[in-house]
């Protein structure tokens, strides 16, 4: 019988032991995470377009209030809560509670001075976007959770989150926190800044131009990027109507959300927070010309001295391309004819390398 059990507890002790070692682990600390700063987003100026600002989480841990009623009114008062949710957490035995979080730094301060016991008010992060609107669907914004959600946000997620740190808390079995035991503290890793190519001047100007132009064409949404060509940095990327960065899930519209299901809200927020300029196709139409003009200067399929002449349409396969003319433009050289940026001359120099030019590309040139 010795023997059975010396080999039971050889096998509890050795082999089984990580697996008991975790469970008691679990059972005598009681973790709080610390969230991390996220990095900010900097533009090219230093301005800072997306920061953080303290807040606080209040918890409750429930084996260690000593005044049940007292500890319900305080958080009732404090957070504007209904005596009905605060109880419900108040009450549930749990190892810890969490009643809101998110909450301005003074409330928590508030809450801290009154020294209740098993109230717990710990320090986090809130993403704040001190701008507002500016530049909403390029930066993006963040979750409850502080991951990003779209825009540079998500983009960058993993350089900016950081890493979260623990406070550990030894306990009893009863879940109480044994005096004096030392609290254990892995502390955050605060996350990357993202340096932008934007220029917040350049933002803003072309925010306000965009709006303007919206406004006197009655348009829907008007888009704005401002590139340097030399580098490829976007200085501005503007898509007005923006929205509130600090408060991304109400409607810019304005429009009542109330009479919405969920999805058709869902629908209104994706449309909302859609950055036109990267995810909308756009005919370049006879910018584009100045693709294939150059292209056919370089290969030698045309010379500025050539001669085109313009009837105001041309047949190109199954259709007819009209000229922007109605009349045509007659005979003119290259030069004159990229002045009138004349329609049925670049199709002649085009169709010469028609047939090697790769499909996608292909459909433009007709189109130019
Ligand atoms: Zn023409």
């Amino acid at each position: 019988m010795m023997l059975v059990l010396a080999g039971r507890l050889v096998y509890l002790m050795i082999f089984e032991s990580e697996y008991y070692q975790e469970l008691a682990q679990d059972l005598h600390e009681r973790e709080r995470s610390i969230k991390a700063a996220r990095g900010r987003i900097i533009d090219r100026t230093g301005t800072v377009l997306a920061d953080n600002r303290t807040v606080c989480t209040i918890s409750v841990i429930h084996s260690q209030i000593e005044d049940p009623e007292a500890v319900i009114e305080m958080l009732c008062r404090e957070l504007g809560l209904s005596e009905e949710t605060v109880r419900a957490r108040v009450e549930k035995v749990s190892s810890i509670e969490r009643i809101q979080s998110n909450v301005d730094k003074e409330i928590g301060d508030a809450i801290r001075s009154y020294h209740y016991a098993g109230v717990k008010v710990d320090e986090d992060f809130k993403r704040y976007y001190p701008y507002n609107e500016l530049a909403s669907k390029v930066l993006g914004f963040t979750g409850s959770d502080n991951q990003g959600i779209i825009g540079l946000e998500v983009m960058y997620d993993e350089y900016l989150e950081g890493i979260p740190g623990t406070i550990l808390t030894l306990t009893d079995a009863r879940g109480i926190e044994i005096e004096n035991a030392k609290e254990g503290r892995v502390e955050s890793v605060p996350g990357n800044d993202l340096m932008v190519s934007l220029d917040y001047n350049i933002q803003f100007y072309a925010q306000q131009e965009a709006l303007r132009v919206m406004e006197a064409k009655q348009a829907e949404y008007v888009s704005i990027l401002i590139m340097n060509p030399q580098t490829g940095e976007i200085y501005a990327c503007v898509n007005v109507p923006e929205f509130n960065l600090n408060d991304p899930f109400t409607l810019n519209t304005g429009g009542d959300t109330s009479s919405m299901t969920e999805e058709q809200k869902q629908d209104a927020l994706n449309r909302m927070w859609r950055n036109q300029s990267v995810n909308d196709t756009y005919e370049p139409g006879s910018t584009f010309k100045i693709f294939t003009s150059s292209a056919a200067l370089l290969t030698g399929t045309c010379t500025l001295q050539d001669h085109f002449s313009c009837p105001g349409y041309k047949i190109v396969e199954d259709r007819r391309i009209r000229c922007h003319k109605v009349g045509g433009h007659g005979g003119q050289d290259f030069t004159h004819a990229i002045m009138n940026s004349c329609n049925p001359r670049i199709q002649k120099y085009c169709l010469h390398s028609f047939h090697f030019c790769p499909p996608a590309l292909r459909r433009g040139l007709l189109y130019v």
